[in-house]
């Protein structure tokens, strides 16, 4: 896999509006927002798709999902809800080839999506 974007956004060699870390995810504010709160999480390991997860990937996949659901929970989003999208590859709109899980909150979201 190739270096990425978000790579260099874990690297700290391109400025991102960082709002969680820990030892195995990094969590930062879409530069594209498509919601009031738009929050990419990611894990440090570079996976490049949904395709490339394996059975030993289980917990890191759950970690990501755990820190989503947190920071929405922590931000007052859970009663009225949220969205949190994975994009795979072409048409799944995947434009970063590091796996990221889209928080989107703040707005209603439509079904389907686009
Ligand atoms: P995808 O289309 O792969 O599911 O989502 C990639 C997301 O990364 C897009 O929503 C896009 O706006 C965001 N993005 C691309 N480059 C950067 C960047 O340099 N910084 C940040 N913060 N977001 C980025």
């Amino acid at each position: 896999m190739g270096d990425t974007i978000f790579a260099k956004i874990i690297r700290r060699e391109i400025p991102a509006d960082i709002v969680y870390e820990d030892d195995d995810v990094l969590a930062f504010r879409d530069v594209n927002a498509q919601a009031p709160t738009h929050i990419l999480f990611i894990p440090r390991r570079p996976i490049a798709t949904l395709n490339d997860l394996e059975d030993g990937d289980a917990t890191l996949i759950g970690k990501l999902v755990l820190a989503a659901t947190r920071y929405a929970r922590s931000e007052g989003f859970a009663e009225d809800g949220y969205r949190c999208v994975i994009n795979c590859n072409g048409h799944g709109g995947q434009s970063v080839y590091h796996l990221h899980l889209h928080l989107l909150a703040g707005r209603q979201m439509t079904w389907p999506p686009g």
